[in-house]
Parts: C-alpha cells; sequence; structure tokens
C-alpha cells in the first residue's frame, strides 16, 4: 500500500447547528496553532488552530457558508466562512495564500484532536498562563514555508503556485 493511502483519508466537520458539513479530501499541509491578538479575539479564546490545506481539497457535503468579510492584522483583510444560521466559522481565506487555500478551523472537525499543531505561531503574544510542549517548534511571529513544512507539502505548495500565480 503506497504511502498516498495514508494521506487520502477523509475529515469530515461542520457547525454546531449541522446545516454545514464538510471533508477535507486529505491531510492539511501543515496545522498552525496562532496566538496572535487577532485569533485570540476572533475565537474568545487563547489561540486559534487552523489546518491549511488546498481549497479543491475542500468538498462542501451539505448546507452552505456565508462569506464575511473581516479585517485582518495585515490589513488585507480576511475573508470568513461562516454557517449561515449559527454562524460558526468552519474556515478563513487570508490575502496572502488567496482563495487556494483555506485555513480550515480545527475545532470544526469531527475529531479535532487527531490534528495537533505542527507549529506554534506569533507566540511574542502567547498567554503567559500557557506553556508550549518543547518538541513542537515555535515562531515568535511567522516563518518560511521553505524552513518549516515537510516535503510532501513543500511539493503541494509548488502545484498550487503553478496553478495560482502569485499576484504582487
Ligand atoms: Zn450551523
Ligand atoms: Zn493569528
Amino acid at each position: 500500500m503506497s504511502d498516498a493511502h495514508a494521506t487520502s483519508s477523509f475529515h469530515d466537520g461542520g457547525c454546531t447547528c449541522r446545516h454545514v458539513r464538510y471533508r477535507m479530501m486529505s491531510k492539511p499541509l501543515i496545522v498552525h496553532c496562532c496566538h496572535c491578538s487577532w485569533c485570540q479575539r476572533e475565537t474568545g479564546s487563547a489561540f486559534a488552530l487552523n489546518a491549511m490545506i488546498e481549497a479543491d481539497r475542500v468538498q462542501l457535503l451539505a448546507g452552505d457558508v456565508a462569506v464575511v468579510d473581516t479585517p485582518s492584522q495585515s490589513g488585507k483583510g480576511q475573508r470568513i466562512s461562516r454557517c449561515p444560521t449559527c454562524k460558526v466559522a468552519v474556515w478563513s481565506n487570508y490575502s496572502g495564500a488567496g482563495e487556494a487555500i483555506r485555513f480550515v478551523r480545527v475545532g470544526t472537525l469531527d475529531e479535532p484532536a487527531r490534528f495537533p499543531p505542527d507549529i506554534h505561531i506569533y507566540t511574542g503574544t502567547k498567554h503567559p498562563w500557557l506553556t508550549l510542549p518543547p518538541d513542537t517548534p515555535a515562531e515568535i511571529e511567522y516563518y518560511r514555508a521553505s524552513e518549516r513544512w515537510t516535503a510532501e507539502s513543500l511539493e503541494r505548495r509548488a502545484a498550487l503556485l503553478a496553478k495560482f500565480p502569485r499576484r504582487s
């Protein structure tokens, strides 16, 4: 059995009222645990857990999403996809990665514990009571994908960049 099989498993999720049901068609590119103050405010919590994945690997199984334009730290905005009924956010798109990559909210997956953080970012604003595991990479701010992503995810990223050339 090839390695591709292991990575092609489906991961389903959805909102609280179950209007929105979606499926990640593979494992994500990387899972961020973001400790920035913007994520703290938007989640009402200490951090956000986002699984970055190609948009075409996220399939809407049921319902629809309402896209809400929301300010972001970069000033370029983010588009948060929410259930139109219960308003739970299921994923975001940021201007940096555009429409090609979704940041799926790990807490909306049916089995969120399968996706622990691959990296902690913006730890400069991490809550002081929270101690990070010493064996998970952590960055004061952001990082370069080339230094932190797995070879497989970098290959997927290259394929994506070929499909969606970077606007600048
Ligand atoms: Zn809902
Ligand atoms: Zn953040």
